[in-house]
């Protein structure tokens, strides 16, 4: 048995020569801490990327990784980590990443500290100390939790990051001669409308690619049904996010109104919040984010999903590929997972921080087999963070 001897925090930031999902539209400014709102959903994004880490050290020296959001007060995270939950990992058996998971839990949980940032401090952990106990055992993570059942998986590009619809037309095109068949686009950003874009995407397309819209929490949900039905005609792969996050009724009503399926889950932290949701039948497709619930409750939530014939597709965001790494190792593991999200504006652009080890080609996910993630940060990923404790 080992022991975690130690704990860190890390804060990366990484320049970007554009904006996550694209230049900045109208009306949309940069503050002076690099801030911006998007229009489209209201929601605030970084002119950088930036990530918090977690690194922890056992007793016999072995090193693992974590990664959690770090986009919007980043030193938020990391301080919930080096000033409360330290002194309850140290010295405890990584091995047992789950119950230190559910004890990190039980900390804050009556105080209603069960989501947002206590809870990506917790996923961050999560990770290293599964990763850390994965390479101990000389696993990968996915023989630790069970074995691949997959040697690749699907992916698909998300967001066609272009200031026009002729550009992002072009762009899929292009994505699309390099064997990719699948497609999502984002409907913040969606300056002709979701429905244009849809319709010109599958009149350059052909009828054979799979196209989803990610529709940002933007509608009522009678705006979102007459939305999907709209797009439905131009052939729709499912509609992701229809209504705001916490009107679960409104999503069930979505998702049982339209023949569409119904994507969710990428703000989800714990099953507990899936539950909520799988319960009212308020979704087909679950779309669980590993920088936002760790390894623990991501399994957890695939395996409830499984349970309840919804089908999973992994969320990816803005990382530098660590719980990129866990989320692929989990989900070539894991029954029901029929794909995975792919950005190559944050993943092919951040390569460069982690060690070989993903390939997203031909439309498929490959991920070295372990030991733990598969990868780790690179020397100049090294070099660029900032230890916090
Ligand atoms: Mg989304």
């Amino acid at each position: 048995m080992s022991r975690v001897a130690k704990v860190e925090s890390f804060i990366l930031t990484v320049a970007r020569d554009e904006p996550y999902l694209g230049a900045l539209r109208s009306g949309e400014e940069v503050n002076e801490k690099g801030y911006f709102v998007r229009k489209g959903n209201k929601t605030v994004y970084l002119n950088r990327d930036r990530t918090v880490l977690v690194r922890v050290v056992t007793d016999s020296g072995a090193v693992g990784w974590g990664e959690t959001y770090g986009l919007a007060a980043p030193r938020a995270t990391t301080e919930i980590i080096t000033d409360l939950l330290i002194d309850f990992i140290v010295g405890r058996d990584p091995a047992e990443a789950a119950g230190i998971h559910d004890d990190l839990y039980d900390l804050m949980r009556v105080r209603g500290y069960t989501g947002g940032f206590y809870l990506d401090a917790l996923a961050a952990v999560d990770i290293a100390l599964w990763d850390v106990s994965a390479r101990e055992a000389g696993k990968s993570l996915a023989e630790q939790l069970g074995g691949r059942l997959r040697k690749t998986l699907p992916c698909y590009v998300s967001g066609l990051p272009k200031p026009t619809l002729g550009e992002r037309v072009e762009y899929a095109k292009d994505w699309q001669t390099k064997g990719f068949n699948t497609f999502k686009i984002a409907g913040a950003v969606a300056d002709d409308g979701n429905v244009e874009e849809v319709s010109a995407l599958r009149a350059a397309l052909g009828p054979d690619v799979l196209i989803a819209c990610d529709l940002h929490w933007a509608f009522t949900p009678e705006g979102a049904i007459a939305e999907i039905e709209a797009m439905e005609e131009h052939g729709l792969w499912f509609a992701e996010a229809p209504v705001q996050p916490e009107d679960i009724k409104g999503l069930a009503k979505v998702a049982q109104s339209v023949r569409t399926p119904v994507g969710a889950g990428e703000e989800w932290r714990t099953v507990h919040e899936a539950r909520l949701r799988f319960d009212a039948d308020a979704l087909q497709i679950v779309q669980p984010e590993m920088g936002h619930t760790g390894i623990t409750e991501f399994v957890r939530i695939c395996k409830a999903a499984h349970a309840q014939g919804i089908a999973i597709i992994p969320h990816a965001t803005i990382g530098a590929g660590i719980f990129l790494a866990a989320s692929l190792q989990a989900g070539l593991a894991l029954e029901g997972v029929i794909g995975h999200e792919y950005q190559p504006s944050i993943f092919d652009r951040n390569s460069g921080l982690i060690t070989r080890g993903i390939e997203c080609r031909d439309g498929v996910y490959r991920v070295a087999d372990g030991p733990g993630i598969g990868i780790e940060p690179t020397p100049n990923a090294l070099s660029q963070m900032e230890k916090i404790g």
